[in-house]
């Protein structure tokens, strides 16, 4: 679970176009970065994914099915969001049974999943506070809880770190790995941050405009990078 592919994805905005045809194909388990700079699509790229917005024109399938026109919630993705997007009035442990409260999941599916999320993320000590008790670093935990508890087939991270300060980048950039190695659940990950790229991705796509310029892993994007653009971005003496 968690394959993903895009057949000549369009996306305009108006008479702006800002995501030319575009196929990229995301395999099961694997850990994809997005880098590139401010305002190259980035994020416009993984709410197509997610279904928050709609492709001007082409394909998008989810584990072989068509999902093009699938509303968000019927993609099994879940996108994390920067720890900002937390109920404050809400403990923990009800911001991360909300989704499931909202998918009509049961009472005592809920404690378990909340229970297995917690174990994970080192959360079990904080689930009756509330977010504004917590650091930034455990309230990215919780975050990303809210989306574990839904069993997606891949999880979608726009920048969540671009909040924390240097020191709790390092240490929840370890975490989100961690998670990965854990969960072996395909993850596509945004940021500009190439440090991000280089030691978390199994996959870099590199985006510019709009467009891939490359996509390869950290060590073949390092040692072979395509034009100066890619090497500048990946940092690459080349
Ligand atoms: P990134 O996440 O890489 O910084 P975005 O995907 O947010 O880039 O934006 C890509 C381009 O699309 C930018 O030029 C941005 O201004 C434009 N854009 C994004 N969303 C909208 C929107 N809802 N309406 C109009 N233009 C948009
Ligand atoms: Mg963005």
């Amino acid at each position: 679970m968690g394959r993903i592919t895009l057949d000549k994805v369009t996306k305009s905005f108006g008479d702006t176009n800002v995501i030319p045809p575009l196929d990229l194909t995301i395999n099961d388990g694997e850990f994809v970065v997005f880098v590139g700079p401010s305002g190259c699509g980035k994020s416009t790229l993984l709410r197509l994914i997610a279904g928050l917005e709609d492709v001007s024109s082409g394909q998008i399938r989810i584990d072989g099915e068509d999902a093009t026109n699938l509303a968000p919630a019927k993609r099994k993705l879940a996108m994390v969001f920067q720890s900002y997007a937390l109920y404050p009035h809400m403990s923990v442990r009800k911001n991360i049974a909300f989704p499931m409260k909202m998918a009509g999941v049961d009472e005592a599916e809920q404690k378990k999943r909340i229970d297995a999320a917690a174990k994970a993320l080192n959360l079990t000590d904080y689930l009756d506070r509330r977010p504004g008790q917590l650091s930034g670093g455990q309230r990215q935990r919780v975050a990303i809880g809210r989306a574990i508890v839904r069993e997606p087939s891949a999880f979608l991270f726009d920048e969540p770190l671009s909040n924390l300060d240097a020191a709790l980048r390092v240490n929840m950039r370890l975490e989100i790995s961690e998670l990965h190695n854990q969960l072996k659940t395909t993850m596509i990950y945004v940021t500009h941050d190439q440090v991000e790229a280089m030691t978390m991705a199994d996959k870099i796509v590199v985006l510019r405009a709009g467009h891939i310029e490359q996509v390869g892993s950290p060590l073949e994007l390092y040692r072979e990078p395509r034009n100066k653009f890619v090497a500048g971005f990946i940092g690459s003496p080349k």
